[in-house]
């Protein structure tokens, strides 16, 4: 940026004698439109403009802390723009813009110009830059360092009729953005915004699955991806919160990445079973619910980011979480995985134990216990979507239409005799279900909510290696720090009942 230094000097050489005061601007028949003005004389005009209006808007009269930041020329005449400062440094966001007409005149003149400000000045030492941004990115619980892309700038933020020394950080998280103000002295964070501009959308679910809305399996069938009757019946309206605005299904916590590539310039995502993008609309929907009920229980930085999500990226009946990309996959065997928000919540409880311990999941046991996991999560979201008996301890029983032969359809049950050593048979999900059934059994002694809230507390403690005995101690470690250790003689008896 150049110093508006050129405003004064050029003042001289004004075409204009007067300059309509923008309050009193007149609106009169339209001229035809002139040329724009040369950026010279628009700047002298300006700075004219400026001067008349200085008292009213408690300009300095030399104009000394407004630097010219640009001059543009558009359809409607010219606008020349000045960035206010301090001691020479930018006061972050306050500006003032004066328009003129085609023909040079001052239009009008608008201002964020703070007058009279006192300045509050450094004691002892200013941070660094790379102080500042790590303080920037500690507030916003950024994990992994600083990245290039972020950006730091020293300069003025107003604070109670005051301009404050801080540093302007503009941090990149994923797909986050947010600009930080760090006082330049004490590090604090005294404001901060998310850049992106979120807004809300609608579309249509299943929710959690049309099995489960319909209240049986019965007339629900696939029928290679089409849709019937049946099936459309059950399509739910819902909104999308979140979205970055635009159009595609991208958001806080969500970024969905398939070949339908769904848009909609008015974020209104209706779509029947049988289109590709029903999966991406699902997807999204599904896991940002997650997350959002993951943050009222009070967890911030459980897989707090946006997440990635191949849909229909594989034609297997299989979806996965793959701990080097951080992404999910969903794919289309059967009925499409990502119709059925046990199996979306049951992918997305992997990311969960990954971003909570990297590399979770080392042993056989505690693969088990990331399988368990997920169908807790899986069957504890449907049983709070739609409640109903008759589909208690199950999970994705639309998903399992294609392969399960009871009634009603399940992928697994979270309630089986199976205990811990004795049932072990070395897969994953089988023996997984040992570990669903407990934690499932402690949604039905606490709640959802408290159940949840100890789970994802008691991942933070375990290592890579854990097991089923690792888990057990963290959870009631867990209920320990959150409770007082009030649920111990049930969580004693719940996991006994497990052979654990
Ligand atoms: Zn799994």
């Amino acid at each position: 940026m150049k110093r508006k230094t050129m405003i004064t000097a050029i003042a001289t050489a004004v075409m204009m004698t007067t300059v309509v005061p923008a309050a009193f601007a007149q609106t009169g028949t339209p001229t035809v439109a002139a040329p724009a003005a040369k950026s010279v004389d628009a700047q002298a005009a300006a700075g004219n403009a400026l001067k008349a209006e200085a008292a009213k808007y408690g300009f300095k009269s030399d104009l000394s802390d407004l630097q010219l930041v640009s001059t543009t020329n558009t359809l409607g005449g010219t606008i020349v723009r000045y960035q206010q400062t301090v001691n020479g440094e930018e006061l972050f966001t306050h500006q003032v813009a004066v328009t003129l007409d085609n023909a040079g005149q001052a239009l009008l003149v608008t201002s964020d110009y703070v007058p009279n400000l006192t300045v509050e000045t450094i004691k002892t030492k200013k941070l660094t830059e790379n102080e500042a941004e790590a303080k920037a990115l500690a507030d916003l619980n950024v994990t992994g360092g600083a990245s290039a892309m972020n950006s730091r700038k020293f300069g003025y933020v107003v604070e109670n009729g005051k301009a404050v020394p801080a540093f302007k950080v503009v941090s990149h998280n994923g797909e986050a953005e947010v600009e930080s103000f760090v006082h330049a002295e004490n590090g604090k964070v005294l404001k901060k915004r998310d850049l992106h501009q979120n807004v809300n959308g609608t579309g249509k679910v299943f929710n959690p699955n049309p099995v489960r809305t319909q209240g049986s399996a019965t007339g629900l069938t696939d029928n290679s991806n089409r849709d019937s009757t049946a099936l459309t019946n059950q399509l739910k309206a819902v909104t999308l919160q979140g979205l970055d605005g635009s159009g595609y299904l991208r958001g806080s916590y969500v970024y969905i990445k398939s070949k339908a590539n769904t848009f909609s310039s008015t974020n209104a995502f209706n779509f029947t079973r049988s289109s590709s993008s029903f999966e991406d609309v699902m997807a999204y929907y599904h896991i940002d619910t997650v997350q959002r009920y993951i943050q009222t229980l009070g967890f911030t930085n459980v897989n707090n980011r946006a997440i990635t999500v191949n849909t229909n990226a594989s034609t297997q009946d299989n979806s996965w979480y793959s701990p080097s990309t951080k992404d999910l996959t969903f794919g289309t065997g059967g009925v499409d995985d990502a119709e059925d928000a046990g199996i979306i919540a049951h992918e997305y409880g992997h990311s969960i134990q990954d971003n909570q311990v990297p590399g979770f999941g080392a042993t056989e046991e505690g693969g088990a216990m990331g399988e368990g996991f997920g169908d807790f999560m899986g069957a504890t979201y449907e049983d709070a979507v739609a409640p109903n008996t008759a589909f208690k301890a199950l999970i994705g029983e639309w998903d399992a239409t294609s392969y399960s032969s009871s009634n009603p359809p399940t992928l697994r049950r979270l309630d089986t005799t199976k205990k811990y050593p004795t049932n072990m048979d070395g897969e994953v999900h089988d023996d997984g279900e040992i570990w669903s059934h407990g934690e499932y059994d402690m949604a039905q002694a606490f709640g959802r909510d408290v159940a949840t809230k100890i789970i994802l507390q008691s991942h933070f403690s375990l290592t890579p290696n854990s097991g089923f005995a690792n888990g057990v101690a963290a959870i009631k470690a867990a209920d320990q720090a959150l409770y007082g250790g009030s649920h111990l003689t049930q969580l004693n008896s719940i996991w006994a009942a497990r052979g654990l």
